[in-house]
């Protein structure tokens, strides 16, 4: 099957999975997915499947992806935080829905890959930051939407703090042991509405940076 084929039935597979919002299919549409899997997986980059990307990451599912950002009820006026960059394929999808988006990632390598990604496909409306997302971007701070692509334990005050009265979260909350939903936090004036969306499988969001490559090899004084 040629690659146009392929994309077309996973926007059908989308549309029946519930997504029903125009500008997101055309977006996701649009993206290029086989540019953000590895070569190894380029044949199986329009199946509705998490794939392996490096630094024991995964590309997120394209349904889930869908589901998040339909969810998070964009407009192209907003803008929005990502917390876990990854591949940097939900970041080029966000970029076609919203006036501009901060993306953090923890894993430095991961970040310049999606960086280069960003420039070949000539988008200039994304702000990167290596970081913790769990710290959230004090710097940008209100935020109307924030979408998280790695699995909480429980909602970091940090995001909910750096949302807007009136402002959405959709972040994934759970551990591998027990089973993880989707939630949609609203932030009120008098508090946050939580709503659950369904069950989900993502990598867990970890705390702080990865450690510094050792300096093996490297004449001690
Ligand atoms: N939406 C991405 C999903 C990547 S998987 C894609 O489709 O490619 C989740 C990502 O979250 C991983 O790249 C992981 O390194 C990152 N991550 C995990 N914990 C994090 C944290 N505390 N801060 C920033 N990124 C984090």
């Amino acid at each position: 099957m040629i690659p146009a084929s392929k994309k077309i039935r996973l926007i059908l597979e989308l549309r029946q999975g519930g997504i029903m919002d125009t500008a997101l299919l055309a977006a996701m549409e649009t993206v290029p997915r086989d540019q953000f899997v590895p070569d190894a997986f380029r044949d199986r980059a329009y199946e509705d499947t998490a794939l392996p990307i490096s630094h024991g990451q995964t590309i997120s599912q394209p349904l889930i992806v869908a589901k998040m950002l339909q969810a998070l009820e964009l407009n192209d006026r907003v803008k929005v935080l990502e917390i876990g960059t990854g591949s940097g394929y939900q970041t080029m999808i966000l970029s076609h829905l919203c006036r501009r988006v901060y993306t953090i990632e923890r894993h430095r390598e991961l970040l310049r890959e999606a960086e280069s990604r960003f420039e070949a496909m000539g988008r200039h409306n994304i702000t990167t930051r290596a970081g913790d997302g769990w710290l959230g971007w004090p710097e940008q701070t209100p935020f109307t939407h924030i979408v998280v692509s790695a699995a909480a334990d429980e909602i970091p005050t940090a995001l909910t703090d750096q949302l807007a009265v009136g402002g959405v979260m959709i972040i994934p909350v759970g551990d591998e042991r027990r089973e993880q939903r989707i939630i949609k936090v609203l932030r009120t004036e008098d508090g946050f509405d939580v709503d659950d969306i369904g069950p989900v499988r993502f990598l867990p969001l970890v705390a702080g940076m990865p450690e510094a490559p050792g300096r093996i090899g490297q004449a001690r004084a």
